[in-house]
This record gives C-alpha cells, structure tokens and sequence, in this order.
C-alpha cells in the first residue's frame, strides 16, 4: 500500500495561527511587567510582526514600552516557544487524513524539536499517523532537503522511495532532496511559498490548491 507523508508547518495548519498563538502568550507573560492589557500587547506584537517580520518582534515591542533588555527578550522567546498552543488544522486537512486514516501515513518537519512536538500533540497529530518525524532529532544536517528520514520510512513499511509521497508547501527544500531517490512529491500551493517559482530540480510531480484534490485516484495516477 502506498506511503502518505505529509509535511507541517502551512500544509496541514497555517503557520501563522501557531505564530498568533504564542504571540498571545507571550503578551500574557508581558503584560503585569509592562502595566499594559494582554489584548492591546499582544495586538500590537502581531502588527508588528506583520510590519518588521519576526526576527526582531520582541525586542521592538519591549522597546517601544521602554522595557527591553537582552533577559526579558529570551524570557519572551521562552514563553514563546513553550507555550501551548490553541490552534486546528485547515479543515482540508482534516478531511484529508480522515479519508486515508486507514493508509500508513506519516510526518516529516523541521524546526525546533520540542516546538514541532508541542504542535503536533496540540493538533491531535501523534494518534493519527504511524509516526511524526521530527528531522531535527537526527541532527541539524538531517533537516530537509537531507532525504535520510524519508529513508527510514521506507524501511520501516519495507517499500521503495516510488510508492512513498511526500505532500509539501516548501518549494526551496521539501522535494529536491528526495526526488532524485524516487519519491513521489506532491506541493500545495499555500503558505509563504504560494507563489514562488521553482526550477525543475526544486519543483514537485503535481501541484494543488487543496488537499482535498489528494484522493486515491490522484495517488494511483501518480505512482503509475
Ligand atoms: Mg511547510
């Protein structure tokens, strides 16, 4: 039976409602410090985030209170990274892994090892797929475009790489380490990358709009 491994981060929930989450939290932590409702700092922390991008977010918020220093900037990266989220995935998602809940299905993420663990345990992920791979258990260099979890899937349900899939928004990582082996790559136009144009090498088999569009028809056409 074919191998469904579907990517995390804007594939199956918009990143962006993790992101608003731990905003939320961190203004919660903030807001007795700085003498300011949570509502208005954590408003103000998601508008500038939208302005600036994250790199900077907390330290621009702390100093626009009058409050930064470099403890009070990891003390909001703390809160961040650790708070629980309250967020769902996209409801073609779940449409999605309740039509193959029968399929062996997979994960494969990058990023912060205990972040992408508190996501999937928040999304209800870990009792719905055979196993969540976070990439960066096995290292740093095993984060994709490295296909060595791909590789352990495959030995795990004992298939080769052209009856496993890999379902990604990422167009700049997600396909071109693992096409090369065989692999069966599928992109879901969404996310930061919706509109970014791939050379041949980075592009993946088939692209769509929906995960809805990922039946066992459209797997069978693409495994033939
Ligand atoms: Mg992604």
């Amino acid at each position: 039976m074919p191998v469904l491994v579907f990517d995390l981060d804007d594939t199956l929930y918009p990143e962006l409602s993790y992101v608003h989450s731990g905003f939320r939290a961190v203004a919660a932590f903030l807001s007795p410090l700085l003498g300011v409702p949570a509502e208005t700092l954590a408003a103000g922390i998601i508008a500038e985030e939208a302005a600036q991008g994250r790199g900077q977010v907390f330290d621009n918020v702390l100093r626009q209170h009058g409050h930064w220093s470099k403890a009070l900037v990891a003390a909001c990266l703390r809160a961040y990274r650790q708070h629980l989220p309250t967020f769902s995935l996209y409801s073609d998602a779940e449409r999605c892994l309740t039509r193959f809940a029968d399929w062996p299905l997979y994960l494969v993420t990058d990023g912060h090892k205990e972040v992408q663990a508190r996501k999937v345990a928040a999304l209800g992920l870990a009792g719905r797929v055979r196993h969540a791979y976070l990439t960066n258990r096995y290292g740093r260099h095993r984060a994709k475009p490295d296909p060595h979890v791909f590789q352990l899937i495959c030995r795990r349900e004992k298939v080769e790489p052209n009856q496993v899939i890999y379902v990604g928004d990422n167009v700049r990582k997600d396909f071109v380490g693992i096409k090369p082996l065989g692999f069966r790559t599928v992109r879901i136009l969404r996310g930061n990358y919706a509109h970014y144009e791939a050379d041949a090498a980075h592009e993946a088999d088939r692209r769509i709009h929906s995960l809805d569009e990922l039946t066992a028809e459209f797997v069978a056409d693409l495994l033939r």
